[in-house]
């Protein structure tokens, strides 16, 4: 099998003993979809070589948890307009008149994986309602894809604006659930082996509790990851504590739903956080105790006002915390960054997270909460999923800690190579699998298309400039 060889990297961020370590001056080689040496010279002989002495050599990034389909969409709306009388939720007049369709969500998600590929992402969990042609774009984009097809019960709505409505719908759950199930059977099924899958009922709220149940026995029996939204808001944590006096979290405990496989996004607001006032606290207790993992996407969250309190705690008391980025941006170099900061700001000088923690969140603890001993980490034997950033960049220099310039200055800006399964994906630069510029051409043709049908879709027939005005007045 020819082998690739990256030779004498200035730096390479190897797994060894079980953590993340710098080596210096090392060639990394891969045959097929494997790595088959890592450290001093490489002796074999090599039908590609790459010069490493400019670069850093990483493992590819894994997102565990983004909405493709939805986020470049909402670009330039959404940043700045949460619903100030629902606690800044989302659910506002624009969401409920600017709703993506198929054709939509596919220019969306092709956006979106270019961008994640090109920040050096190669595996990404997809949360998304299944649309045609899911299954085969997302393989044609090279990543490496976690089928995530989100079903439930009810959808959300509001009247007045002032609290969140729920249309139950009788059957949508077991139909979703039904679609779900199929689409997930493809991923698994698809022929380019990159794709699994990951069962998720949408949200905790949106959801009947037989729905839930049903969720976490489809992922037990398939031996699938189980995810679904909870403690995301003030408005869900006192809707659900209102109806069965308990929080989300223990909720969920309840119905058998937290453990070891179970991923939580957000679990945020927990009985532990100080905005919170409830008379217990045993959330972070029972997601350490059950193995229960958490997506952390702190920028959206910031982005309506809030935070999580504080992830340097949640990691002390042992919950494995894997990163994503929810939305926009899909750069998940700028969401370690803003987590590190924000858990600083939240502790004070109790602070408990660092560099090392919120990598090791975005790379290995993300593979372990997917079962994957193969992904997020560079050593002999593990998948060739690789990122190559060059320290030439301006904000690289000077390179004395380049894992910490990536992620405290230069973010996605000096990735140069990616490569998925040994293949690559990214080349100087240059998403091989997707053309950008017609990506980013589909996706704002269909942001103006949904754009004009909001009179149409709002009660009061409001445009989005009313709904949803620009940053500045345009005055010519
Ligand atoms: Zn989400």
């Amino acid at each position: 099998m020819p082998v690739t060889v990256i030779r004498r990297a200035a730096w390479v961020v190897a797994w060894e003993g079980g953590r993340h370590v710098y080596r210096r001056d090392a060639d990394i080689a891969f045959a097929g979809d494997r790595i088959v040496h890592l450290g001093g010279h490489w002796e074999g002989a090599a039908a590609r070589e790459i010069d490493g002495s400019a670069a850093i050599v990483l493992p590819g990034l894994i997102n565990i948890h983004c909405h493709p389909g939805q986020s470049p969409l909402f670009r330039g709306y959404v940043e700045e307009f949460g619903n100030p009388r629902l606690f800044n939720s989302g659910r506002h007049r624009f969401r409920q008149a600017f709703i993506p369709d198929a054709e939509a969500i596919r220019a969306s998600a092709r956006y979106t994986y270019a961008e994640l590929l090109a920040g050096g992402v190669t595996t990404a969990v997809d949360l998304s309602h299944a649309y045609p042609g899911w299954i085969e774009q997302l393989a044609e984009s090279g990543l490496r894809g976690v089928v995530a097809p989100m079903f439930r019960s009810a959808n959300w709505y509001t009247e007045t604006g002032q609290e969140t409505q729920y249309e139950w719908v009788p059957d949508l759950g077991a139909s979703a659930l039904a679609e779900a199930a199929e689409v997930m059977d493809q991923a698994e099924a698809h022929e380019s082996g990159r794709l699994s899958a990951m069962v998720s009922p949408a949200q905790v709220d949106t959801c009947t509790p037989d729905l839930l149940r049903q969720g976490a026995a489809l992922a037990r029996a398939k031996g699938r990851p189980l995810h679904t939204h909870a403690a995301q808001s003030i408005a869900e944590f006192a809707g659900m504590t209102r109806k069965h006096d308990c929080t989300p979290i223990e909720y969920l405990d309840r119905l058998g739903f937290l453990g070891p496989t179970t991923i939580l996004g957000h679990a945020v607001f927990t009985d532990a956080h100080p905005w919170i006032l409830w008379p217990r606290r045993e959330d972070l207790r029972l997601l350490a105790e059950t193995g229960t993992a958490v997506a952390h996407c702190p920028t959206v969250f910031l982005r309506d006002g809030s935070m999580m309190h504080d992830l340097g705690a949640y990691m002390e008391r042992g919950i494995a915390i894997a990163m994503g980025t929810d939305t926009h941006p899909q750069n998940l170099w700028e969401e370690m960054r803003v987590a590190e900061l924000q858990a600083r700001a939240a502790a004070g000088p109790m602070h408990r997270c660092d560099t090392a923690r919120v990598f090791h969140a975005a790379t290995v603890a993300a593979a372990d909460v997917l079962g994957r001993d193969d992904i997020g980490r560079l050593a002999v034997g593990a998948k060739a999923d690789i990122v190559i950033a060059t320290l030439d960049h301006p904000a690289m220099q000077p390179a004395r800690d380049p894992l910490r310039n990536l992620i405290h200055v230069a973010g996605e800006r000096p990735v140069r190579d990616v490569f998925v399964d040994g293949v690559q994906r990214v080349a100087d630069g240059v998403v091989l699998t997707i053309d950008r510029a017609q990506a980013s051409a589909d996706v704002a043709r269909e942001q103006a298309r949904l754009a004009a049908l909001v009179p149409g879709r709002d009660p009061q027939g409001a445009t989005v400039e009313d709904l949803m005005p620009l940053s500045l007045a345009v005055v010519g």
